[in-house]
């Protein structure tokens, strides 16, 4: 019977595990050196909240892979030898396959900081650096200053967790203004407020510089780049973004860039082997979207379609509309189709926030032909099913602000600010 090795235990792995089980008797094994069952990774933050355990963000009891025939070993795969189709573990051992699916996830970004594998510093991706957050910052006393690099969404919600638990945070942050790579400036500079609110040192256009010891090996402060102030800390977290986790591949004959090359098939340069979720990188963006999608739902969407390929009914990966969500602090975001931090050629951009300064919207459209592009949402939640509708369907801007109420989750509420909103909009149009 044909063995299907995946290699990862998150999302990717474990969708495209359900699909081939669904779909055949294939024999089916998913090695992880990092835990020993699936989690939802977007919920660790909730653990240190409080809010659920651990065994909480597992979507399946124990007893399912053993009822669905899925194979689980723990190990962490060294090298891949593709001529002879072996595994090579860390640990010694070896596993044959015949398909073999790469869903090895995304690590941390380290730039080489002095001091940036010291005790008490830590990413916040892995099981592990939740582990190691509950060492060095369970509270309080022990962690008198936490010192956050990186104001993207996993830094944010790290802030986040430590401001639950009372410990003071100073959050530095690269770009001006928090995340205005992708937010445009009406929305960043409301989260930038929404940071400071929460009383949140959030240090704008700052860059880490080198991070101290002290004597016994431990944080002792860390030294800003620009300004050269040193503060002192316990804890550095460094969530300057997330990279392919393939260290382990260089050495074989699989090609990779940033990530593993794929093509629209998920398939690689090697027969057989192919590369899903946050760890694959498309050739050329599928549409607007980046070669590499480090989002849960798009891990989820290439799991399954690749467990259709593997079972015999090739199929491309076509994700469809961009749509993305997060939380910052205290205020949802949402976006649908695709507004840019700056509007690009032929596109405008018409922005709404409200006085209470926790709910904002953005809509981009083309300024020549009036077609709706896209949404921003932040604070007032918002139906995925309706802008996806609108977005195929081509609608213009004019009826998106008119029939705004429709994609409202919540219309009694949106009432309130639907008035508001279309005044704005349609003094806009009289300015213009
Ligand atoms: C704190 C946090 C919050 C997030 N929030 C959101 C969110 O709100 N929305 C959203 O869309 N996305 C979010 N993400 C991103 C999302 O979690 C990832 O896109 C998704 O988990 C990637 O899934 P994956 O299956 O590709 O890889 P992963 O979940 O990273 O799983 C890969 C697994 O492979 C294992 N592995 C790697 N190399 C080896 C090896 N050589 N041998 C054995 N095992 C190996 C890893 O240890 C890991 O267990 C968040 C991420 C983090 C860290």
């Amino acid at each position: 019977m044909e063995h299907i090795v995946i290699i990862g235990n998150g999302i990717s792995g474990v969708t495209t595990a359900r699909h081939i089980r669904k779909l055949s008797e294939k024999q089916i094994t998913i090695v992880s050196a990092e835990t020993d069952y699936f989690f939802s990774r977007t919920a660790l933050m909730y653990v240190y909240m409080g809010h659920m355990k651990f065994e909480h963000t597992q979507p399946y009891e124990n007893w399912f892979w053993e009822k669905n025939r899925i194979n689980l070993k723990k190990g962490y795969v060294k090298n891949i030898e593709t001529k002879s189709k072996t595994l090579h573990f860390a640990e010694g051992d070896t596993l044959k396959y015949d398909k073999l699916i790469i869903a090895t996830g995304s690590k941390p970004n380290k730039f080489g900081w002095p001091g940036q594998d010291l005790e008490g510093v830590m990413g916040m991706y892995h099981k592990q650096d939740l582990e190691n957050l509950e060492k060095y910052a369970p509270n309080n006393k022990v962690c008198k200053r936490a010192v956050i690099v990186g104001g993207g969404l996993i830094g944010i919600e790290l802030a986040e967790m430590l401001h639950s638990r009372h410990i003071p945070v100073t959050f530095l942050v690269r770009e001006s203004s928090f995340w205005n790579g992708v937010l445009p400036e009406g929305e960043s500079a409301m989260i930038n407020r929404e940071i400071l609110n929460h009383g949140i040192d959030l240090r704008l256009g700052a860059n880490l510089k080198e991070i101290k010891a002290d004597a016994n090996g431990k944080v002792k402060s860390i030294v800003i780049q620009e300004t050269g102030e040193e503060i002192e800390c316990n804890v550095v977290g460094l969530t300057a973004g997330v990279s392919p986790n393939i260290d382990f591949i260089k050495d074989s004959e699989i090609e990779i860039g940033r990530g593993v090359k794929v093509n629209r098939f998920l398939e690689t340069n090697i027969p057989d082997v192919y590369a899903i979720g946050d760890c694959a990188e498309q050739h050329e963006g599928i549409d607007q979207r980046r070669p590499i999608e480090a989002v849960w739902y798009t891990g989820r969407m290439m799991g399954e379609t690749l467990a259709q390929t593997i079972c015999g009914n090739r199929i491309q990966y076509k994700p469809g509309h961009w749509f993305n969500s997060a939380k910052f602090m205290d205020i949802e975001y949402q976006t649908y189709g695709w507004v840019f931090s700056k509007p690009r050629e032929n596109e405008t951009h018409f922005h709404w926030k409200h006085d209470d300064d926790t709910k904002c919207i953005t809509v981009c459209y083309n300024t020549t032909s009036n077609e709706f592009l896209g949404i921003n949402t932040f604070g007032i939640r918002m139906r995925h099913e309706i802008f996806d509708r609108w977005l195929t369907e081509k609608r213009d801007i004019d009826y998106v602000m008119t029939h705004l109420i429709e994609a409202n989750f919540d219309p009694e509420f949106f009432k309130h600010f639907e008035k508001d909103i279309l005044k704005a909009y349609n003094n806009k149009l009289q300015l213009a």
